[in-house]
């Protein structure tokens, strides 16, 4: 039931806007590179145990390896651009990239656990949808 395409859908349109993939109605940024620990509004765990994050960087390195790949074929197949002028490009993308996408491999991380095991609650009451 959890898992039918709508849910599935929302969820990633929540993970995009950056928001708590469980309730969509709060941020799950505090400030620039630093997550809430969890959601101000429905409750859940965004900070979970030690190692949780290895996801989520695992998530950004892999969509830095493939937006690369994509970047190189585009210049390889679209452009006449030298291999140093080119080299150039991949390398800023390769600097750029991860930090521009470190909230969204966050979020898209805590979706895909939303999705298939579901966050922890807080302590607190908190309410559900
Ligand atoms: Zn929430």
């Amino acid at each position: 039931m959890k898992r039918d395409p709508r849910t599935i859908m929302i969820t990633l349109g929540r993970s995009l806007k950056l928001k708590c993939p469980v309730c969509g109605r709060a941020s799950i940024v505090q400030r620039p590179f630093n997550l809430k620990h969890h959601c101000d509004s429905c409750g859940v765990i965004f900070k979970r145990e030690e190692g949780f994050f290895v996801g989520a960087i695992m998530a950004n390195v892999v969509a830095t390896e493939v937006f690369i790949l994509i970047i190189y074929f585009a210049l390889l197949l679209l452009t006449t651009l030298s291999d140093r002028t080119t080299f150039i490009i991949l390398f800023t993308v390769a600097v750029a990239f991860p930090l521009i996408f470190y909230h969204h491999s966050w979020s898209m991380w805590l979706a895909m656990d939303h999705l298939i095991e579901g966050l922890p609650q807080t302590n607190r009451q908190a309410r559900q949808d």
